[in-house]
């Protein structure tokens, strides 16, 4: 039985006094969270900050970005080793923003994934289709495709130490979301792309549903079979809504 995983993705929004003042709430909001864990992915300048609030508690940390390559001349990257030296545990790759905004391609995003794990990071794999390509009738082709090209370099067995996420580009910050047949059914799609390659880790792999997820339709997407927790935009950054999309996560 997989457990879920909520996951707070904070885009560039933050400043630490309202950061505290979120980060205590959801501290306070999910300390009997059972059968599910919580975690806030920040801007870089505040992951000092996260780590200072937020050790000791069930809430984990990490970041939105990092670089594909270890050190050197990069102006203005960040390297996974550096993540790991705040305590990161996560960092989402693949992003559809960094896809659509920064021209990151699936051959990158898969070197992103490399270098996050060969640090001990786990990486939360985003990929999704846009409107026209589900017009298009290609969702599924262009999800494999995305996932297809980290299985090519890393190989399926890294899949075991990574989280996935299922964003329909055109359900992000738009207040539409999939309904939870349609998530489910890309869900069962990418669990079933992997299963052709190793039944045990499509089995153990937390597959996380993102696009305008609130505390008001969390349960019934969380309750699909295939869907094992969330990744949370907009709603992140408000505390009550947060904690209860956490809260429906439990078991
Ligand atoms: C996201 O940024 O990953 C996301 C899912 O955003 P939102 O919840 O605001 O749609």
């Amino acid at each position: 039985m997989r457990s879920k995983l909520v996951a707070g993705n904070w885009k560039m929004h933050g400043g630490t006094v309202a950061n505290r003042a979120l980060l205590d709430a959801i501290v306070a909001g999910t300390v009997e969270l059972r059968g599910a864990a919580c975690a806030v992915c920040a801007p870089y300048p505040y992951l000092a900050q996260l780590q200072l609030l937020l050790h000791d508690t069930p809430v984990s940390w990490g970041a939105q970005n990092l670089s594909q390559h270890d050190k050197g001349a990069y102006t203005g990257e960040v390297s996974a080793a550096m993540l790991v030296d705040f305590a990161c545990r996560y960092v989402i790759v693949g992003h559809s923003e960094r896809r659509a905004l920064y021209g990151e391609d699936s051959q990158t995003v898969a070197l992103k994934f490399k270098a996050a794990q060969a640090a001990g990071l786990i990486p939360i794999l985003c990929v999704g289709e846009t409107l026209a390509q589900r017009e298009a009738a290609i969702t599924e082709q262009m999800v494999a495709e995305q996932l297809d090209a980290v299985v090519e370099l890393v190989g399926v067995e890294a899949l075991a130490k990574s989280v996935l996420a299922y964003e329909p580009v055109w359900a992000i910050g738009t207040g539409k979301t999939a309904s939870p047949q349609q998530a489910q059914d890309v869900h069962a799609f990418i669990r079933s792309r992997i299963a052709a390659r190793s039944a045990n880790v499509a089995a153990g792999l937390q597959l996380l549903y993102g696009g305008s997820v609130k505390a008001n339709n969390a349960t019934e997407l969380f309750a699909m079979p295939d869907i094992d927790g969330g990744l949370i935009g907009g709603a992140a950054l408000v505390a009550g809504e947060f904690i209860a999309i956490c809260q429906a996560a439990q078991s």
